[in-house]
């Protein structure tokens, strides 16, 4: 049996147990070391995430094992919303893009949210575009406002409908290539436009959660789902979504309508809330700054922390 020691990428994990892809193409089943976990423990990151390049190598048992983690160059993140393990939770590592889904109704559009997500997508260089779902349910009219305000912070945008399948040719050009991370609150409609989208793909998410709900625990695996030249991942039942390693003096720079403003107000360390002299509050008033976006702006601020915590293990 060759042990030698390979590089892979990890399609899915499920607790400890991990599937990785040899540049071959084959999948192989590996187990995780706990000397890895208690890396991961020290840095408060997540020990092992789909979109990983990993090295492993087959044991003699015929089982991958896991050996290192290779550097994460991206990664789509959020802080962990368990208690028991403050720190870093990685959705996805080097995505090539964040889809970020919403409906026009039914669940009504979140800005709130859709916005949370932009940010973190902007904290990373992650380009990031927005779907908005289930144009069915809405009068037409309601749509190209919202579309505005979002091309004018210089997304793209797309919207979508199982039902009328607006969009659909369109989205599935999207998911060409690389890893695109499909993400957004749940109800919004993520597995149904992937399964109009890829029949074989639904199928196969079906399969899955039949196999692991018969086992101890209810599933809480991600996957990686090839998709043409491509992978598509859904992050399932987002409910919280906390920025991660963002402080509320980076915040402005994530939005990137403000950045032709920034620069230019009264106070170096402006936040652009209550601070006399504010370039951004100035081109707000001229209607050069959505006022939505600027309400999700300090929406986000409030919670975010003065200075980031210091960790000697990163
Ligand atoms: P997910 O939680 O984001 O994966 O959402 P689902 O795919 O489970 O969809 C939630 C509900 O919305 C289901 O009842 C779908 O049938 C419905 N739905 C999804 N897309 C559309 C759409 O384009 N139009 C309408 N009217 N309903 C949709
Ligand atoms: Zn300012």
């Amino acid at each position: 049996m060759d042990n030698a020691v390979q590089i892979g990428l990890v399609f899915r994990v499920d607790g400890n147990r991990t599937r990785v892809r040899d540049s071959a193409g084959e999948v192989v089943d590996c187990f995780l070391p706990k000397t890895l976990r208690r890396g991961a423990r020290l840095r408060k990151t997540t020990v092992i995430a789909v979109g990983d390049q990993v090295e492993w190598s087959l044991t003699d048992s015929g089982e991958g094992k896991i050996l290192k983690i290779l550097p994460r160059e991206r990664v789509f993140s959020r802080s962990n919303p368990s208690d028991r393990y403050p720190g870093e939770d990685v959705l996805v590592t080097n995505p090539g893009r964040l889809l970020v889904i919403d409906s026009l109704a039914d669940p009504s559009f979140n800005p709130r949210f859709v916005d949370r997500l932009l940010c973190s997508a902007e904290a990373q260089n992650i380009p990031a575009a927005i779907v908005f779902n289930k144009s069915d349910l809405v009068n037409e009219n309601t749509i190209p406002p919202l579309l505005e305000r979002y091309r004018q912070a210089g997304y793209e945008t797309l919207v979508t409908s199982i039902i009328s399948g607006q969009g659909l040719g369109e989205l599935s050009g999207w998911l060409n290539t690389g890893i695109t991370l499909l993400s957004g609150r749940s109800g919004v409609g993520k597995s149904s436009l992937l399964n109009v989208l890829a029949p074989g793909l639904g199928r196969r998410v079906a399969e899955i959660s039949a196999a692991t709900n018969k086992g101890r625990h209810t599933t809480t695996a991600t996957e990686l789902l090839p998709y043409k030249n491509g992978f598509v991942i859904d992050t399932p039942g987002i409910r919280e979504f906390g920025l991660w390693r963002i402080s509320k003096g980076t915040l402005g720079r994530l939005f990137p309508e403000f950045a032709p403003y920034y620069d230019h107000c009264h106070f170096r360390d402006c936040l652009h809330d209550s601070e006399p002299k504010c370039a951004v509050k100035a081109a707000l008033a001229e209607g050069k700054i959505n006022q939505e976006r600027y309400d999700s702006y300090l929406a986000i601020l409030v919670d975010l922390p003065r200075t980031l915590p210091y960790n000697k293990y990163e």
